[in-house]
């Protein structure tokens, strides 16, 4: 997706303590009854979680209420779609994580184990060439120069200038916007200082406090009509869950429109949530393989995994007019003839996702349209006539691909909003236009995660700074309500 840099493989690594699977015990059996907790989170995507990670570090008892069998959200890794096979179902690729996130909440610690790329892409053309990129400038030059020497000079000034930009860029990820409506600010030092007094002993507070592996799906969010703040959340099966603070990991649209009653929102705000965009034309197909893919335009043959299988791989999109053309099909209905196709293999890099000598493929395609204009998703035969069409465009540059296919999970902008509660399929919880990002997500006025409804929080995605496996909703939202806490 998009030429964000994400530089490590999002791999099946199993989750310690937090996720079971979906067959464990349903619903509220396990919360214990009439507690009334400092802080409920709706949804364990990993900004739900990082939220909560962050209030039980500061002391404070968290439930975080998921309404699949299993926590992580669109950061899952999920096992046995295929028998054996262990995939990262949505994202699959992590560079954006907050190294303050990595570093307070101590995860290598916790067993995280980042496995970088390296070379970081690979590019086949059906002429023959090749375009490998990396950490090593002097690749990058002499892989460059195969194109256009002109581009190979001009390679290091560009990225010195993403790599300056995105010093500027950390400060304004890493806190909440400066709403004027706030009454109480603390300065971020003090808030940093904070919390690293309370490191020592988070891990266990956090242990005792989460909810784990449970199926809970809340249908409502609790107001108190009298007040306007909020009482807590009610699950489907009824059971109330209260708490005086709530924060939501799911997107603006479940939360503003569906979780909460019809009229306890400003009109206008209620509006720029409605008519946000939150369309997609992204599909996923985790594919399991019995060899990896042979590049024809590379001439020795890696069975084990060469440089062209570390990172990720371009297939198609050989020019802007074949990418453009690719987009107004999707425009007009129809799911891309010829769809640019990014190709990840974390089973290269991590030995424990497949049995010995098959791996696991991540394909992230566009464009694919939520709505078709004939047919429908639901149809068996289409759903298997595209996936098809991408392993054939495969095979154009690794003959024999479509033979490797074992089994594959595929999920279209449909599937994902119904399996993930992402609205419309769009992978960010709402599009990152200029018009959408920093004071202006969720709404004009909103963007210090506080929202118009007292004690209702938004934690995810959808808040600044928006998707990505960044953590950062998450964390600024946590900081902001132990700062509305401290000030009751
Ligand atoms: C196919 C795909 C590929 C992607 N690739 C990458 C990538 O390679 N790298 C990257 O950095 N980002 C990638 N992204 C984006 C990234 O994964 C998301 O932006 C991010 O994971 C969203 O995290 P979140 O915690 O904000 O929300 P989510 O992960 O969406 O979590 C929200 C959670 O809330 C739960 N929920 C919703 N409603 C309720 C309810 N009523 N009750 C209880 N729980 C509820 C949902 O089930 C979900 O678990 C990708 C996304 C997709 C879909």
């Amino acid at each position: 997706m998009s030429p964000a840099p994400w530089r490590f493989l999002l791999t099946g690594a199993r989750r310690r303590g937090f996720s079971t699977d979906a067959s464990a015990p349903s619903a509220s059996s396990q919360l214990p009854r009439g507690k009334r907790w400092d802080a409920v989170v709706i949804g364990g995507g990993h900004n739900g979680l990082v939220a909560a990670a962050y209030l039980a570090r500061a002391g404070r008892s968290v439930a975080v209420l998921e309404r699949r069998g299993v926590l992580g959200g669109a950061a899952v890794s999920e096992s046995d779609l295929v028998p054996g096979f262990r995939f990262s179902r949505c994202s699959y690729l992590l560079s954006l994580l907050r190294p303050a996130i990595l570093r307070d909440l101590e995860l290598e610690r916790h067993g995280l184990k980042l496995l970088p790329r390296s070379p970081s892409s690979f590019t086949p053309c059906l002429d023959g060439r090749y375009l490998l990129l990396g950490p090593d400038a002097e690749m990058n030059f002499s892989e460059i120069s195969k194109f256009s020497s002109k581009d190979a000079m001009a390679y290091p000034r560009y990225e010195e200038q993403l790599e300056k930009f995105c010093q500027l860029m950390d400060f304004v990820i890493d806190s909440a916007p400066p709403e004027l409506r706030q009454e109480y600010h603390t300065s971020m030092v003090d808030r940093m200082k904070d919390r690293v007094d309370k490191s020592a002993y988070w891990g266990n507070i956090l242990r005792l406090v989460m909810q784990q592996g449970q199926k809970n799906m809340v249908s409502h969010v609790m107001v108190n009509e009298t007040t306007g703040r909020v009482e807590g959340v009610a699950l489907t099966d009824g059971t109330e869950i209260h708490s005086s603070i709530v924060l939501s990991n799911a997107t603006p649209y479940k939360t503003f429109v569906d979780l909460l009653p019809a009229n306890v929102l400003p009109e206008n705000f209620l509006c720029s949530v409605k008519t946000a965009d939150y369309s997609s034309a992204t599909t996923k197909i985790n594919v399991a393989v019995d060899r990896l893919p042979q590049f024809q335009c590379c001439k020795g043959i890696n069975p084990e995994g060469g440089p062209e299988h570390m990172g990720t791989i371009h297939i198609g999109s050989e020019s802007m007019e074949e990418i453009d053309i690719a987009f107004r099909e999707a425009e007009s209905g129809v799911s891309s003839k010829r769809p640019v196709i990014e190709m990840t293999i974390p089973s290269v890099l991590d030995k424990t996702i497949s049995p010995p000598g098959q791996h696991v493929i991540n394909l992230f395609i566009q464009y694919t349209p939520y709505k078709l204009s004939e047919g429908s998703w639901q149809d068996p035969d289409v759903r298997k006539s595209f996936a098809e069409r991408c392993f054939s465009l495969i095979d154009e540059y690794a003959p024999g691909f479509s033979s490797s296919v074992v089994g594959y999970d595929m999920l279209t902008p449909p599937d994902l909003e119904r399996e993930f509660g992402l609205t419309g399929g769009n992978i960010f919880h709402g599009s990152m236009g200029l018009d959408s990002l920093f004071l202006m997500r969720p709404a004009k006025g909103w963007s210090d995660y506080r929202t118009p409804v007292k004690g209702l929080y938004l934690c995810g995605s959808g808040a600044h700074p928006g998707g990505g496996v960044m953590g950062a909703p998450g964390r600024n939202a946590a900081s902001i309500v132990l700062e509305d806490l401290k000030v009751k």
